[in-house]
């Protein structure tokens, strides 16, 4: 993933974005650490998939469970867990191109 910042082309991945407020002070907002310029995340359309669907399959799952009387033993649980962060993991690392773009200019504020 390609985590250089889109003004100056600094590496992002050690030196987080941080936060501040617009200009306006109405919301926060992500900045570059090295030259300030504003910043939004820019997720993969994968990633944008596969968060909200593991939420929906886990509460899906619950209410399943509850309706049938089956319980979900804690290790079953802890197991289910390892394997949703697997597949966040393997989601980036394998559906997620190379190249892409973790962070964009931020088009909604003024520079
Ligand atoms: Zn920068």
């Amino acid at each position: 993933m390609n985590t250089a910042c889109p003004h100056c082309a600094a590496d992002l991945r050690l030196r987080k974005p941080v936060r501040r407020s617009d200009p306006g002070g109405t919301r926060r907002i992500l900045a570059c650490p090295a030259c300030g310029g504003a910043l939004a995340l820019h997720p993969h359309p994968a990633e944008k998939f596969f968060f909200p669907g593991v939420l929906l399959a886990l509460l899906g799952l619950n209410i399943y469970s509850g309706f049938s009387g089956i319980k979900i033993s804690p290790t079953g649980a802890v197991l289910m867990l390892a394997l949703i962060f697997a597949a966040a993991f393997a989601v980036r690392r394998l559906l997620v191109p190379k190249d892409w773009r973790r962070y964009v200019a931020d088009r909604s504020s003024k520079d």
